[in-house]
């Protein structure tokens, strides 16, 4: 039974190559009938975040991917928070120390950064805490086992390292970078258990891997150099034969394939999720998200899909039941996947003209709400007016951008603004076509555009020169639909004032 997790660390917003992790967890998952588990890895207590948590799980919400098990939800593996498992990592570190597979470490910091210090003076020792080193300090190696204990019951904060075998070469068969080999000794002695009596990452990660039930762990390639540390450890507990399959994801790059897509890009690359409600720790500043900027979930879903993967048929939109039925992992590409903001902003204006009007007017209904105010503009008239300019949006608060004069009298329009030659000629036909229009008694597009075409001719002018001034007098600008099919949504009255208001 296929049982992948979600690992995050509650350290801040969920960017891009971590939502698509949760992405690739969540297809394969689904894809076999398995459960998505959701796990919070907060044992490092420096760089803990409070809220991130609460943040991770609403991520998840708002992109569809909720997990089946979590520290929410609950399930047959309870606690899913790491820092509420802590005692229960100490046994496992305890047997690795039995075994001959770890030591306790007393190093004081000076220790250390003396070690690194004088490592430093001979440019060919690797300035870490390994084979070469180990035994030069202080340590259950190094000391007997009368003054290991001795420190020990004298409260002597002490840390768990790992002891790396010498000169092995650790294999990794991994789903998608292929059959991989490591040598031991370019790794440290990676510290399990810290003095505040935590796990590390690297002892908690293969702990709950295991008594979770983990069958294949999907991550991002940045965890590779960790990788042959975690193998080590599998086999060093006794449960190998149960190791879940890896599959490290490609990194997320910018689009002009140069480096790795960072949080600090300050630009949209960088950009999280969604905006975050605490000062970004980075940075400083508050920050936007994918969500703010207006972005459909299931097209930023889409999106995320197809950083790293495709079918092979050139297909680019996909629904998430087809994601599910055609995603492989096999097929995630090796090479880095590059971000391009515009093709994400592609996706979703795909997904805003093929969606249907009212749920796409319930994502926009947030964006009016905050132009005019909840409960001040009209539902009816965004559904109508929706199919008419979705074409020229992208992102979710361009339906304002592209639509607002249906629901705002535009800012006056100065003759001088509405088109550079103005003459008395044009101020003489929209005046009296103004009194026609006020004595129609149909007020539709077809009715509308008849009128301005007989007084066109009466006036012998050119309908071309005509039009825009038109245009500019109910939108504000030189953009939008049909300028009669505007005029018939707005209402005789509406338009006329906005004639008058020009003219006067
Ligand atoms: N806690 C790690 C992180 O923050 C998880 C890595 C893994 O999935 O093994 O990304």
């Amino acid at each position: 039974k296929v049982r992948v997790r979600f690992a995050p660390s509650p350290t801040g917003g969920l960017h891009l190559g971590g939502v698509r992790t949760v992405l690739y967890n969540y297809l394969f998952a689904k894809a076999h009938g398995g459960t998505f588990v959701l796990r919070i890895e907060d044992t490092d207590q420096n760089r803990y975040v409070p809220g991130a948590e609460q943040y991770i799980i609403d991520c998840l919400e708002w992109c569809g991917l909720s997990p089946d098990e979590s520290p929410v939800k609950g399930g047959p593996h309870t606690p899913y928070r790491q820092s509420e498992r802590k005692e229960l990592y100490h046994k496992y570190a305890k047997q690795l120390i039995a075994s001959g597979h770890a030591y306790y470490a007393f190093d004081t910091p000076e220790d250390l950064e003396k070690m690194r210090h004088d490592l430093r003076k001979d440019e060919h020792t690797p300035a870490q805490y390994d084979s070469s080193t180990r035994m030069k300090m202080r340590n259950s190696l190094t000391l007997s086992d009368a003054e290991t204990w001795e420190l020990i019951e004298s409260g002597t904060p002490y840390v768990v390292r790992i002891k790396m075998p010498e000169n092995v070469t650790v294999h990794l068969s991994d789903m998608i970078c292929g059959d991989m080999s490591f040598e031991s000794s370019l790794s440290d002695d990676k510290v399990l258990l810290k003095a505040d009596g935590m796990p590390t990452y690297h002892l908690a990660v293969v702990v709950d891997d295991h008594l979770m039930e983990i069958t294949h762990a999907f991550r991002g390639q940045e965890w590779l150099p960790s990788a042959p540390v975690h193998v080590l450890l599998w086999e060093y507990l006794g449960w190998k034969d149960k190791m879940p399959r890896w599959a490290h994801l490609p990194l997320i790059l910018k689009p002009d394939g140069n480096g790795k897509l960072s949080k600090r890009d300050g630009d949209r690359l960088g950009f999280p999720v969604f905006a975050m409600n605490w000062n970004d720790p980075k940075t400083g500043e508050l920050t936007s998200g994918f969500r703010e900027i207006g972005f459909i979930p299931q097209a930023f879903v889409n999106m995320l899909a197809m950083l790293g993967w495709n079918d092979g048929s050139g297909q680019e939109i996909f629904s998430m039941p087809e994601l599910i039925s055609k995603f492989s992992i096999e097929r995630v590409h090796k090479g880095g996947a590059k971000f391009d903001f515009d093709k994400a902003k592609w996706f979703n204006h795909q997904y805003m003209q093929q969606m249907d009007t009212a749920a796409l007017a319930q994502l926009v209904a947030p964006y009016m709400d905050k132009e005019m105010g909840p409960g001040n503009w009209d539902m009816n008239t965004l559904l109508t007016v929706i199919p008419m300019i979705k074409e020229r949006c992208t992102l979710l608060p361009d339906v304002w951008a592209q639509g607002h004069f249906f629901f705002r009298t535009p800012e006056l329009i100065e003759k001088a603004a509405i088109a550079d030659k103005w003459n008395d000629q044009k101020q003489l036909f929209f005046t009296t076509w103004a009194d026609v229009l006020a004595t129609l008694d149909a007020w539709d597009e077809p009715t509308i555009e008849a009128s301005f075409n007989e007084h066109v001719q009466q006036h012998g002018m050119k309908k071309g020169d005509l039009m825009l001034p038109f245009r500019i007098m109910l939108v504000g600008g030189k953009y939008g639909p049909g300028v009669f099919a505007i005029a018939a949504l707005i209402g005789k009255g509406e338009t006329l004032k906005r004639i008058q208001v020009t003219l006067a």
